[in-house]
């Protein structure tokens, strides 16, 4: 067996311990004699697993009684009209545009209401995160947007928007359980798991109970509505079960490793090896404003195309993955992410020393 060192944006790297104990357990769940794949969702075996899962969640994140957790199917991107379905009462909702996924929940919103774009960073291709100290917040908003950390672009709201008492939505996919988080400052937070805690298709949502409501957008299909899974506790259909019970080894891999903050420092310590080297080098560098950094995608560019895509196929050869950037912008982009050790972050850098050697 040999593993790579994966820098992939996602679908990305898992910890090892985690995916070992899922291949131990994959032809005989714990004495069960079946898969967890193969086993029903009303089973008390599995709705063992589904609870711990949320239970240890609920620990993670300190997530107070009077908040939701669900665990969902369509990924991230299904929220962006699952969020304007359910909570544009008014039909009105301020967006905060700072990179592509943000701007895909932003022109999904307009089919449902109106939705205000009142922040954008696209003038400087999204390399920071606009002043949201003062914003003309819709007076009959519905909800503030934002996505907390750009996977695209690479940036960071280091401080959340001042929403004027309006409720804050947030898209934390790429950054979700990378450090600790005051759910209480948000309605509704979520993320695609894929990113950071397990594999694709499955998408969490922390939601305040008070906004979870039968008041939704006519022609919300059942499936849609936050109200039917909360009811249910994600049990309405059948949930994306295999997933979840990932889901639920990563949160133990994470308090086992300390918490959110034993992940916050180790995650900072992994970030500033690469941003350092960024800083110094006479090669390459950062694509993005310093103080809004993320501290899990990175990108960076030589300045030269064909000296990217060289290093982009050097650096393939030698056992590190998809370092190429997002189509959309170029370069390359080492995503960082939870289960990257910090050995794989050394390695990067040592790399590209030596390549910066070469290609001087
Ligand atoms: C990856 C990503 C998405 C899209 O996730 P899907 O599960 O593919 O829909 C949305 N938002 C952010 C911030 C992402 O990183």
């Amino acid at each position: 067996m040999s593993r790579v060192y994966n820098f992939s944006a996602g679908p990305a790297v898992l910890p090892e311990e985690v995916l070992k104990e899922a291949a131990d357990e994959m032809m005989d769940y714990r004495g069960c004699g079946m898969s967890v794949m193969e086993m029903s969702h009303r089973s008390k075996v599995y709705d063992d697993i589904i609870k711990t899962a949320e239970a240890d969640l609920r620990s993670l994140l300190s997530i107070p009684d009077d908040y939701e957790v669900m665990f969902l199917q369509g990924g991230a991107s299904q929220q962006f009209a699952m969020i304007p379905m359910n909570l544009m009462k008014n039909k009105v909702a301020d967006y905060i545009v700072t990179g592509q996924w943000a701007k895909k929940a932003y022109q999904e919103a307009q089919i449902y209401g109106k939705a205000n774009k009142i922040a954008s960073s696209e003038d400087k291709t999204f390399s920071y995160i606009p002043d949201c100290s003062d914003l003309p917040i819709s007076p009959d908003a519905d909800y503030v947007y934002i996505c907390e950390n750009n996977t695209i672009y690479g940036t960071k709201f280091k401080k959340l928007p001042n929403t004027k008492g309006k409720t804050l939505v947030s898209d934390v996919s790429s950054c979700f359980l990378s450090e600790p988080m005051d759910v209480t400052r948000y309605g509704l937070v979520y993320g695609g798991v894929q990113k950071n805690i397990g594999p694709a298709g499955v998408v969490i949502v922390i939601m305040k109970k008070e906004l979870i409501t039968e008041d939704v957008l006519p022609g919300t299909p059942t499936m849609l509505r936050y109200k039917i899974h909360a009811d249910a506790k994600s049990l309405y259909n059948t949930p994306p079960a295999y997933g979840i019970y990932i889901c639920g080894k990563v949160f133990k891999w994470i308090q086992k490793m300390g918490g959110l903050e034993a992940m916050k420092q180790r995650n900072e310590e992994k970030a500033k090896i690469l941003y350092d080297f960024l800083d110094e080098s006479s090669l390459f560098k950062g694509t993005v404003v310093k103080e809004d950094r993320s501290l899990m995608n990175v990108p960076f560019i030589t300045g030269n195309e064909e000296l990217d895509a060289k290093f982009v196929k050097e650096s393939k050869a030698a056992g590190f993955e998809n370092l190429k950037g997002h189509r959309s912008v170029g370069g390359m982009r080492a995503s960082i992410y939870n289960a990257m050790p910090i050995e794989g972050v050394k390695a990067l850098v040592e790399f590209m020393k030596k390549f910066e050697v070469e290609n001087k």
